[in-house]
C-alpha cells in the first residue's frame, strides 16, 4: 500500500493534493508501549503509597500493566483488607504525593523510548493525515514527566489520562473530545486507533468500537495479546511494521 506523505522529502504540493483532512487519530499508551522506565515509575508509586498509608504496598504477584494509576492504588489498598476502607481519600492522597516522587526517582537513563518509537512518533507527528494523542492510565502529570524525559511529550497535543477516570474503558471519549477541540474535526471509532501493550488497552478501544493495535512488550506475549482480539498485533513499533497496519486500518476517504 502506498503511504503518501510519509517522506519528509515530499514536496508541499504533493501533500496537499490528496487530502486536506486528517484521516486517523492514533492514541498511544505510555508505559510498555512508548517507553520503559525500568520499573522506576512503579517504585515511585510504591513509595508514595508507603508515605501516605504507612505500610509497604502488598505488591507480591501484582502487575500494574494496563491499569490506571488510581486503579492501582485502589487495588493495593484493597489488598490490605480491613482498616483501609477509606479508599477514595487515600487514593487521592497517594496520587498527590506521587508526581514529585516520580520527578525525583525518574532520571533520563531510566526512561527509554522503546524500539522504533522515536522514529515512528516523529513520522506520525509530521504526517498530514495523522492526529496524535495519548490514551494512558497515567495521571496527566505523570505522563508529562515520563514523556518529557523521553523527549516525546511535545509531540502529543491531546490525551486521555488516568486522572480523567480510574476506569480505562471510560477514557476514550476524553481523547475524542480533546481531539475535536484541537484538530477541529470529529474522529469516529473506525478512524481511531488505540495502541497499547496489554489486553486492557485492546479492551478500552473495543468497548467504543475503535481500532486496536497491540504491541508486545515486557508484560504480554504476542499470543496473549492476540487472544484479546486486537485488529493487529506487532512485535514492536518500528515504523516499517506499524505504518502499513495503520493505513490499512483507516479508511482512505471520508464522506463529505
Ligand atoms: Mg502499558
Amino acid at each position: 500500500m502506498p503511504l503518501p506523505g510519509l517522506s519528509p522529502a515530499l514536496p508541499p504540493q504533493a501533500r496537499s493534493s490528496y487530502t486536506d483532512r486528517v484521516r486517523v487519530l492514533v492514541l498511544f499508551d505510555v508505559d510498555g508501549t512508548l517507553i520503559s522506565t525500568g520499573g522506576r515509575a512503579f517504585a515511585a508509586l510504591r513509595e508514595a503509597f508507603r508515605q501516605v498509608v504507612g505500610v509497604e504496598p502488598p505488591t507480591a504477584g501484582y502487575s500494574p500493566a494496563g491499569k490506571t494509576d488510581p486503579q492501582i492504588v485502589r487495588e493495593l489498598l484493597g489488598r490490605l483488607g480491613d482498616g483501609h476502607q477509606d479508599h477514595g481519600q487515600k487514593v487521592a492522597q497517594v496520587l498527590a504525593v506521587y508526581p514529585p516522587l516520580l520527578r525525583q526517582l525518574l532520571q533520563p537513563p531510566y526512561v527509554r523510548p522503546l524500539s522504533g518509537v522515536e522514529a515512528l512518533v516523529a513520522q506520525l507527528a509530521r504526517h498530514p493525515q495523522v492526529a496524535l494523542g495519548l490514551l494512558t492510565g497515567n495521571l496527566e502529570e505523570g505522563a508529562e514527566i515520563k514523556l518529557s524525559l523521553a523527549g516525546l511529550w511535545h509531540l502529543f497535543p491531546v490525551g486521555a489520562f488516568g486522572s480523567d477516570d480510574p476506569d480505562r474503558n471510560r477514557l476514550l471519549p476524553f481523547a475524542w473530545q480533546r481531539a475535536k477541540a484541537f484538530y477541529g474535526q470529529d474522529f469516529p471509532p473506525e478512524r481511531t486507533v488505540v495502541v497499547g501493550d496489554t489486553p486492557a488497552d485492546v479492551a478500552c478501544a473495543k468497548v467504543w468500537k475503535a481500532r486496536a493495535v497491540a504491541v508486545a512488550g515486557h508484560t504480554h506475549s504476542l499470543a496473549t495479546l492476540a487472544a484479546a482480539k486486537p485488529d493487529a498485533v506487532l512485535p514492536s513499533l518500528l515504523p516499517e511494521l506499524f505504518l502499513p497496519v495503520l493505513f490499512a486500518l483507516s479508511p482512505s476517504s471520508r464522506p463529505g
